[in-house]
């Protein structure tokens, strides 16, 4: 296993906004030529028994996977854990808390969708949604678009659902170090999913890096669907310069909405250390 190597080791199932069954992402990956595979749901792991199944039946190595939501200064950032035990305590509770809010937050979404001119959209994002603890913007942005009140995804998160704009609900999300400690109690990785996407400072962003990496954090991605070839570069120095593991993968959610397909993004620059280098131990062999 080298940075030439096809991983993909971020996408969404049903289980959280995507709108593919593990299954289904299992043989969309292996026909696009994946070599090694995670599902990463958001703050959740139900999909992950399947997940490993459906790749052993199709000869595709995986890793457990999961992308956890945390707040940091203020900020929304996104922490992706893979290789841990899917039944560790520690994890299940901490990901069940983390979910713990979503209903609310989904319902005084729809209350300021309401005040703007659009009615049940609480009912109408639940229409889409394959998990009933994991009801996201994703859902919401789903039902904007189905109404034609938007024409895509993009123009809703530009438009609604956004800080400043209707729908917009802040929400204090798992702590960093919590994050960082649910994942590596069992037995996993942590990795800070699409640094670029963040609005830090580079002051916040510097802080981020470090506590991070004080609490125990192992990777970065590098080369993900959110990232620029320019953003490839300069996330592959920052790897460097915090002594970082490097990741890839698409954040692939649906063939209608997502850019990057899996298995479809350029390969790690070969002077990082992959992050499934430091993961063999963990990874569900090929069969
Ligand atoms: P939530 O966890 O409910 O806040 O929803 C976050 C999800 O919304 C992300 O994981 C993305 O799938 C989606 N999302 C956020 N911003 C955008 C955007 N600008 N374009 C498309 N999808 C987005
Ligand atoms: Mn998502
Ligand atoms: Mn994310
Ligand atoms: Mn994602």
């Amino acid at each position: 296993m080298n940075t030439y190597f096809n991983a993909d080791l971020h996408c969404h199932s049903v289980v959280s906004d995507g709108t593919l069954t593990p299954e289904e992402l299992a043989a969309r990956a292996k026909s696009n030529g994946v070599e090694l595979w995670a599902l990463t749901d958001h703050d959740e792991i139900s999909g992950q028994h399947r997940a490993a199944a459906a790749a052993r039946s199709l000869g595709l190595a995986y890793l457990t996977g999961t992308e956890i939501s945390v707040t940091f200064v203020n900020n929304t950032v996104h922490i992706v854990g893979l290789g841990f035990d899917p039944d560790h305590p520690a994890l299940t509770q901490g990901l069940a808390a983390t979910r713990g809010g979503r209903g609310q937050r989904a319902r005084e979404m729809a209350a300021q969708l309401e005040q703007v001119g659009i009615p049940g959209a609480y009912e109408g994002a639940l229409q889409f949604v394959g998990n009933p603890e994991l009801i996201s913007r994703t859902h919401f942005a789903r039902f904007l678009v189905e109404t034609k009140v938007c024409r895509d995804t993009s123009e809703v998160f530009r438009k609604y659902l956004v800080e400043g704009k209707p729908g917009y609900v802040p929400h204090r999300w798992a702590a960093l170090g919590d994050a960082v400690r649910w994942i590596t109690e069992a037995d996993g990785v942590a990795v800070i999913a699409h640094p670029a996407r963040y609005k830090f400072t580079a002051t916040e962003e510097y802080a981020l890096f470090s506590e991070f990496k004080a609490h125990g954090g192992t990777g970065v991605e590098v080369v993900t669907g959110s990232h620029s070839a320019a953003e490839y570069v300069t996330y592959a120095a920052m790897a460097q310069e915090f002594g970082l593991a490097a990741s890839r993968g698409s954040d692939f959610h649906s063939p209608d909405e997502s850019h990057t397909d899996l298995g479809a993004l350029p390969l790690l620059p070969g002077h990082l250390t992959p992050i499934w280098e430091t993961l063999a131990h963990r990874v569900q062999p090929a069969a």
